[in-house]
């Protein structure tokens, strides 16, 4: 189990974590959101060992990962990490820079282990290709499958997907996380992508002012969120004065309600229209299946 136990860091005065506590357990799937600047690449980096901390202490089954203070090579053996920037060998090939921290006793294993880890990032058909001529998304992909490739216990992964294609990621993101709990390995992921954290993560942390303003389940945090900075993570909503947060998809048009609306614009969405209207001067957001007229006045009513 990955514990984290009351961490604090700053680059220079400002606090950029604050007295952060959370654990992990063994092959548990844990994402970080927050807002950009809030930290999550930086609380990755400290799980790694990149920095020293200011306080506070991180295990991992009992085994303290320490700072650069303490340790000739950043990071510990158990543990991969991939970061925002990956840096590859660019005038290899993909399967080179996979096989690169393999051995090369056993050859025939080695190439088959290589082609299993191609496979799941889907880049079979590149494997001999050289790094330098792949697109940002493909390299990604290999940086991926080279972080995977000796079974780390646990995975540090910072905004995995953010060059992949919306035509590969969906598929991309099912393999790899499929793949990471067949091996039981642990993984935390820094993202600000809903979709990377609903399926796919047992917890949700959720980082603001460099201290962690929640930490549950994805469904409980979706189901209630605690202000409109959980909630827009998740998507379209507004904090009505009576009814607290609600969805864009809570609100829906009826006959007759004391919520009265004056529509201003219609977005197309495909399965359904985002419709931005002033209810007393406020903007609020609902799903409804078709367009709703400019100026008229609508009623709303929550499901
Ligand atoms: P996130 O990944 O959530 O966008 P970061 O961890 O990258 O956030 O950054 C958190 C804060 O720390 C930001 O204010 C950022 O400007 C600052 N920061 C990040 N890296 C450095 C650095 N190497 N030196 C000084 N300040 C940094
Ligand atoms: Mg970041």
């Amino acid at each position: 189990m990955l514990q984290v136990k009351n961490i604090s860091f700053s680059y220079n005065k400002k606090a950029v974590i604050e007295n952060v506590s959370f654990s992990v357990g063994v092959g548990e799937h844990v994402s970080i959101i927050g807002e950009s600047g809030s930290g999550k690449s930086t609380l990755l980096k400290l799980l790694y060992g990149t920095y020293d901390l200011n306080e506070g202490q991180i295990f991992w089954k009992g085994h303290e990962i320490l700072g650069p203070k303490h340790n000739l090579v950043v990071g510990p053996e158990f543990m991969k990490y991939v970061a925002q920037e990956f840096d590859l060998m660019p005038f290899i090939s993909v399967s080179e820079n996979v096989g690169a921290f393999l051995s090369n006793f056993y050859p025939e294993e080695k190439q088959a282990r290589i082609k299993e880890l191609l496979e799941v990032v889907e880049l079979l058909d590149d494997a001999n290709t050289k790094v330098k001529n792949l697109s940002g998304g493909q390299k990604q992909r290999v940086a991926l499958a080279r972080a995977i490739a000796k079974q780390p216990e646990i995975l540090l992964l910072d905004e995995p997907f953010s060059h992949i294609d919306n035509f590969k990621k969906q598929s991309l993101r099912r393999s790899l996380f499929k793949y990471l709990k067949e091996k039981n390995i642990a993984c935390i992921v820094a993202t600000h992508d809903k979709d990377d954290v609903l399926s796919f993560s047992d917890q949700m942390i959720v980082l603001h002012e460099a201290k962690i303003m929640a930490n549950n389940t994805p469904k409980h945090l979706y189901e209630n969120p605690q202000n409109k900075l959980i909630a827009s993570f998740f998507g379209e909503s507004n904090n009505l004065n009576d009814l607290g947060i609600v969805y864009a998809h809570q609100l829906k048009v009826v006959d007759k309600s004391d919520l009265k609306a004056i529509v201003k614009t219609s977005y197309y969405k495909g399965s359904y229209y985002l419709i931005e209207a002033d209810l007393d001067g406020e903007r609020v957001f609902f799903e409804h299946p078709n367009t709703i007229e400019n100026g008229l006045q609508i009623c709303l009513s929550v499901l």
